[in-house]
């Protein structure tokens, strides 16, 4: 397989339309495909009809989301035709391959590499993260699409840090709901804030629903196939059902509180979120959802800090009777049912509406 340089990661490229990379497909699953052949990091390089303009696509930053990669393998598998040049980056494969596949976020010993965008860059996390970001700028692409999974259950979203119309032209294609965040956690999308070639590059997260969602699978695979058929990104419309929420807020587990997932309070256990919260990913939840129960001390067991670092938890939440209710309708987001998850991260993202 060629390998071009002087990109930091390999490269496999197809010099005419993707015979390479179909050749390799060939008596191969998406798993043996992603053990045998990629084997770590890789670049699949399919050159266009137009060879001088560039998209990025970047997927499996996490080991557990696995619809970008197969969808990718699927859509490979069609030996497609890109009107321009893709570039698609199959990152983390380290933590997809660690056992059970497809279901560790982070390589063994390894950071979430979706947060290491920024410095230090001196563990292994830091070093892949910083040779993807050297890649996508040495790509000078028009445009870069970081394809994820939801930890829940949903549908497909769109996250980025500013608005933009180049962004919600593209991320009106492919989701109705595009989420401007004003955290910086140090993910891939963040890089136009510190890699100056990228600084006018779209780019943005696309959340492509729950990994075990067909319609993921779906939304993944129209992105590798718009991206290689769009002649023109400037000449896109925006779709019209397109809908801007900006700046969530995260709610989080206070540091040493308990949390469980049950369909009834679990004695003893602080947070006890309701099992299917996940299903709250999809409309406008109304203050007589019920979410969870709470513990004594009630609310004091979570945050809701926004970017300034001011605790908005008793704007949003509140109890009664020791359950967990809305304060006002709310637009929830990435609301897990993985209890690492929300202790590790946030329970769920949330819009007032
Ligand atoms: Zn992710």
């Amino acid at each position: 397989m060629p390998v071009t340089r002087p990109f930091a990661l390999p490269v496999l490229t197809a010099p005419t339309p993707t015979t390479a990379v179909a050749s390799t497909l060939t008596h191969s699953d998406a798993t043996t495909w992603l053990r045998h052949v990629l084997g770590g990091p890789t670049w699949l390089h399919l050159p266009g009809e137009d060879t001088r303009r560039c998209r990025v696509i970047t997927t499996l930053l996490h080991g557990n989301e696995p619809s970008g990669l197969l969808a990718l393998h699927r859509w490979l598998g069609e030996a497609p035709r890109p009107k321009v040049s893709l570039a698609v980056l199959v990152a983390n494969v380290a933590a997809a391959l660690s056992p059970p596949l497809f279901t560790r976020r982070t390589a063994p010993g390894g950071r979430d590499l979706n947060r290491c965008f920024r410095p230090p860059f001196d563990d292994p996390s830091g070093v892949l993260a910083r040779r993807i970001a050297d890649d996508i700028a040495a790509w000078a692409p028009e445009c870069v699409i970081d394809l994820h999974n939801t930890s829940g259950s949903g549908p497909a979203f769109a996250v980025a840090i500013h608005r933009a119309p180049a962004i919600e032209r593209l991320a009106s294609h492919f989701c109705d709901q595009l989420i401007v965040t004003d955290f910086r956690l140090g993910s891939l999308m963040e890089l136009p804030l510190t890699v100056p070639a990228l600084a006018d590059c779209p780019i943005f997260t696309l959340e492509c629903g729950g990994a075990r969602d067909p319609a993921a699978l779906e939304v993944a695979g129209s992105v590798y196939r718009r991206l290689g058929d769009w002649p023109d990104l400037a000449t896109l419309s925006t779709a019209p059902a397109l809908e801007v929420l900006v700046h969530p807020l995260r709610v989080e587990l206070r540091p040493g509180a308990s949390i469980a997932y049950a369909r009834q309070p679990v004695p003893g256990v602080e947070v006890t979120l309701w099992a299917r919260i996940d299903t709250c990913n999809r409309g406008v939840t109304d203050p007589g959802t019920c979410l969870g129960w709470l513990g004594e001390g009630g609310l004091a067991h979570l945050r809701a800090t926004d970017a300034r670092g001011f605790d908005r938890i008793g704007e949003l939440l509140c109890t009664r009777d020791g359950r967990l209710f809305p304060r006002r309708p709310l637009r929830l987001f990435m609301a897990t049912t993985h209890a690492d998850i929300a202790r590790s991260d946030c329970l769920f993202y949330v819009v007032p509406k």
